[in-house]
């Protein structure tokens, strides 16, 4: 189950978002009564209260807003529990002065903001002792294995308990709590009203993560890097476990970039299955866990990371077979997707090059590379013997295909181009790596040139399916990966593709 707080200054407020999440399906409400500006009139929020409520009133040292004095505070939570209120939160400290009282649960909670500490078992144990029925210890995350600790806890306490960590880093364990027993967790109404630090949205939680069909069975998969927060990857994912009805969940996992090793033993004791792999950490798991005849060494990448049938893991660079496969996707179909001896010219000498150029030497493609720093382009090219040219005469190139793999014309540069309109040649197939915005400024003028285009949207969601496939040992739902990333990316859209 989901609570979602509500935190609003005026009682007018917490009324009708109290009722617009019911209708939303939202079970369980936590009022944050120390939000109110005034008095708490605690008759006008329980009258006719479309669901079952936490009443919770938190001290400013617990980064609450309560303004009365403590003793009023204590005496607003036993009206709470005089009135019924189906849940109420104690901190630990003084949940020893308020007594039990009719059928209203105590949720005896701890909150840190600055670390887990080391002694959380010891805390726990202080707060079942004061005769709760929900433990609830919510700390600040400093690495991802404070979150791992966090759900172990959970796992293990013999008093029902619901424990999460704070911050970015905590993310995983507010979405998987539940799997590790805790019997809720906390959501927000929306993201403008975040109230604790790494909170996700009663949506999120819901429909993304899908929280409440999370058990102890469930498959745990995640993408791992620093930053993480913009990532697209869980919402491509998740649609698709969802489309194909599959007992599965994929979260966001920010590693900072030296808690790599560390992170994967301690959300292996977790038992996730599979990982994508993102910026800073491809060229490690490459290290850690490549073969010699993977195609990622060449490109000196990995971006997935998987448990094999044999247990074993193993990693895959995807770029290179969705690049691959999007290029295809845009060839004249009188080629039948044959690529050997077409000539493409690659546009950038990053990391998304290297898959894409490696790609197209394989096939028998003859590539020429452009980049801003040349001497970067004239190093790819001489490993993948292929052509150079500089970046100022990149238009004087003859080429069937042009590829771009820099970030020009991604958002909010939505304005800027790699290419100038006027050296498209007719039948050219034009293929942005930018997915964001869906229609670059690169993808319209080609189009108007009457080039064929394929957009970054076809790579991302292949190299997204490739890996659900290798997770899953299932076909990926590609159309539904697609509707997905298409609803996640920024609105700079114009409908075409
Ligand atoms: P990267 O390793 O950081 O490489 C960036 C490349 O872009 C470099 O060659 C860099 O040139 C060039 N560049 C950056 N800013 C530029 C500018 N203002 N003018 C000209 N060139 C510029 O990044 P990456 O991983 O290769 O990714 C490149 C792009 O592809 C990104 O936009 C990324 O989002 C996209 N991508 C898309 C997918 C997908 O699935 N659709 C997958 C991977 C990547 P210098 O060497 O001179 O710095």
């Amino acid at each position: 189950m989901i609570a979602v707080s509500i935190g609003r200054t005026r009682h007018k407020m917490v009324v009708a978002e109290h009722r617009a999440l019911a209708e939303r399906g939202a079970e369980l409400v936590e009022l944050r009564l120390d939000w109110l500006s005034r008095q708490p009139d605690l008759t006008r929020l329980l009258k006719e209260r479309p669901t079952p409520v936490i009443a919770t009133c938190r001290r400013q040292i617990d980064r609450g807003r309560w303004r009365g004095s403590e003793p009023q505070r204590q005496t607003l939570l036993r009206e709470a529990i005089v009135a019924g209120v189906e849940y109420v939160d104690l901190e630990g400290d003084i949940a020893g002065q308020i007594p039990r009282y009719g059928k209203t649960k105590r949720i005896v909670s701890h909150h840190d903001f600055d670390e887990t500490p080391r002694n959380l078992e010891a805390i726990h144990a202080r707060l079942a002792d004061k005769d709760a029925d929900i433990v609830k210890l919510v700390t600040m995350a400093n690495s991802p294995g404070d979150g791992v600790r966090m759900l172990e806890l959970v796992a293990e306490a013999e008093v029902p308990t619901i424990g999460f960590c704070m911050g970015e880093l905590g993310i995983p364990s507010r979405i998987l709590c539940g799997r590790y027993g805790a019997p809720f967790t906390y959501a927000t109404f929306t993201r403008e009203r975040v109230l604790a630090p790494g909170q996700l949205t009663f949506d999120e939680m819901r429909t993304l993560y899908r929280y409440d069909s999370i058990t102890k069975d469930t498959q745990l998969f995640g993408v791992l890097g620093d930053p993480i927060g913009h990532s697209l990857s869980p919402l491509v994912h998740n649609a698709a476990f969802s489309h194909e009805k599959l007992d599965a969940v994929y979260v966001p996992i920010r590693v900072p970039p030296d808690a790599l090793a560390a992170t994967l033993d301690e959300f292996g004791r977790l038992g996730f299955r599979g990982y994508s792999v993102t910026i800073p950490h491809k060229e490690a798991v490459l290290e850690r866990f490549g073969r010699p005849d993977d195609p990622a060494w060449e490109i000196g990448a990995a971006n997935t990371l998987y448990l094999d049938g044999e247990g074993e893991w193993q990693v895959m660079n995807t770029d290179y077979e969705a690049a691959l496969d999007s290029i295809r996707l845009g060839l004249d179909p009188d080629d039948e997707g044959e690529l050997e001896g077409k000539k493409a010219l690659v546009l950038g000498a990053g990391g998304a090059a290297r898959a894409v150029v490696l790609g197209l030497v394989r096939n028998g493609v003859q590539v020429t590379i452009a980049n801003r720093r040349g001497e970067r382009a004239a190093k790819l090219a001489e490993q993948f013997r292929c052509k150079q040219v500089q970046w100022e005469n990149r238009t004087t190139v003859h080429a069937d295909i042009l590829v771009n793999c820099t970030p020009l014309g991604m958002h909010p540069n939505v304005d800027d181009t790699p290419f100038d309109k006027n050296a498209f040649l007719e039948d050219m197939l034009v293929f942005d790596m930018v997915y964001n915005p869906e229609s670059t400024l690169l993808l319209k003028e080609a189009r108007e040139r009457g080039c064929r285009t394929v957009s970054g949207i076809e790579m991302f969601v292949r190299q997204g399916a490739v890996q659900f496939e290798r997770f899953t040992a299932r076909d990926a739902p590609l159309d539904a990966m697609r509707a997905a990333l298409r609803k996640g990316i920024s609105p700079v859209r114009d409908g075409s593709s």
